[in-house]
């Protein structure tokens, strides 16, 4: 039988603090677009975060920033006015793609390619975001990670942006904790990433969860530390 070297010799990634002060890191800013901020889809106390996803962008402490964005055509299967079946709004409809059963939640018609919903909020220096990451293009498909589609089809070009610019470890900060934060953190460990999570930059759908999925992420590796965590305050201190 064939072993395969590189999957054998595989590890999980490094907590995100053990590395030195020279590793390569990049700052992700999940879907800090206008319609999850004030739009149809607004998550509460938003602007919180951007405060803080903002003053991360400004400290200068990273080697590559990029930020995430949902970029839906106008009849994206995420949007219950795409369905003959005229399903409520957060209702699960199940559909068929490419023969295979697939279950979405519908939301609002949200982040369409080219409106002001689409946009990130001004409030973000986009001057300083390096590149960024169109995701949920396809009319039949969603997208909550910033690596991949939910069924990994597709991966976007953001792990190969992160290899290209020699990052090892991501912060990630943005909307919505409860979904496109937490698939992309999940997917980042998966693509061989150390990642650090600062809460106080993220905001849920239904807040209630937030522990919940704090745990869920530090029991599948992730580093979740706020700005008054020692570790955070080095990190952005810095020099
Ligand atoms: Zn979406």
């Amino acid at each position: 039988m064939l072993v395969d070297a590189h999957v054998h010799s595989y590890q999980p990634p490094r907590s995100f603090f053990d590395y030195d002060g020279n590793t390569r890191t990049a700052l992700i800013l999940v879907d800090l677009q206008n319609d999850f901020v004030a739009g149809s889809l607004a998550v509460g106390e938003a602007e919180k975060a951007l405060e803080v996803a903002q003053k991360l962008v400004a400290s200068g402490k990273f080697d590559y920033v990029v930020a995430s964005q949902d970029a839906h055509p106008p009849d994206h299967v995420s949007f219950a006015g795409s369905h003959k079946a005229n399903p409520e709004l957060f209702a699960d409809v199940v559909y068929d793609y490419n023969g295979q059963k697939v279950t979405q939640t519908v939301y609002p018609s949200h982040c369409v390619q080219g409106t002001w919903g689409f946009e990130i909020h001004t409030s973000i220096d986009k001057s300083r975001i390096d590149d960024f990451i169109w995701k949920g293009r396809d009319s039949d498909l969603d997208s909550y990670s910033a690596f991949a589609d939910n069924l990994y089809q597709k991966i976007t070009p953001l792990s190969q942006l992160l290899h290209k610019h020699a990052v090892q470890r991501v912060v990630i900060v943005g909307l919505a904790t409860d979904y496109c934060v937490r698939a992309t953190t999940l997917d980042a460990v998966k693509f061989g990433f150390s990642v650090l999570v600062v809460p106080e930059g993220c905001r849920g759908v239904v807040p209630s969860r937030d522990s919940d999925i704090y745990k869920e992420m530090r029991e599948k590796g992730v580093e979740v530390a706020g700005l008054d965590d020692a570790r955070v305050k080095a990190f952005l201190s810095a020099s």
